[in-house]
C-alpha cells in the first residue's frame, strides 16, 4: 500500500497496489502544471482518503482535451485523481511512500525543453506513441 496528498495536506489518498506504469511526459501542459512524470493507477486500487471537497478541475479549451485537477487549497496537480476510467494518470510527485518503479517510457520528447535532460536510457517517443 502506498499513501499520497497534496502539498497542504488536505487531499489524502492511498493505493492499494503499485501503479501499473510510470512515465515522464514533456508536453508543455504537463510541464506547465508541474505533473510531468505521472504513475498510471487502477481505480479500483485508489481510495480517497479525505479531501474530495478539495479536488477542483481545470478542463482546457480544445484541442486540449485531459481534465487536470489540482488541490484549491494548494495548487499541487493531482492529474485525472478520481477519474470514472478504469486507469488514470497522477503525478509520481504526490506520492508520500518510497515507489520502487524507475520511468518506463518519455513521451512528447520533441517538446522538451533543452534545459532538461533525459538522465535514464528508458524508451523515448517524439510524440504520444497511444
Ligand atoms: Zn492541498
Ligand atoms: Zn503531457
Amino acid at each position: 500500500m502506498l499513501k499520497g496528498s497534496c502539498c497542504c495536506g488536505a487531499i489524502q489518498f492511498q493505493l492499494n497496489n503499485l501503479p501499473t506504469m510510470m512515465g515522464t511526459c514533456h508536453c508543455s501542459r504537463c510541464r506547465k502544471l508541474g505533473s510531468s512524470t505521472l504513475i498510471f493507477v487502477q481505480k479500483n486500487d485508489f481510495i480517497l482518503l479525505q479531501g474530495q471537497e478539495f479536488i477542483e478541475k481545470f478542463q482546457p479549451e480544445p484541442p486540449f482535451h485531459y481534465t487536470r485537477s489540482f488541490c484549491k487549497k494548494c495548487g499541487t496537480a493531482l492529474g485525472e485523481i478520481g477519474s470514472t476510467n478504469d486507469s488514470f494518470p497522477i503525478p509520481a510527485n504526490c506520492l508520500d511512500d518510497h515507489l520502487p518503479l524507475n520511468i518506463q517510457f518519455h513521451v512528447h520528447v520533441a517538446s522538451k525543453p533543452h534545459w532538461y535532460e533525459i538522465c535514464d536510457s528508458a524508451p523515448q517517443f517524439l510524440e504520444n506513441p497511444n
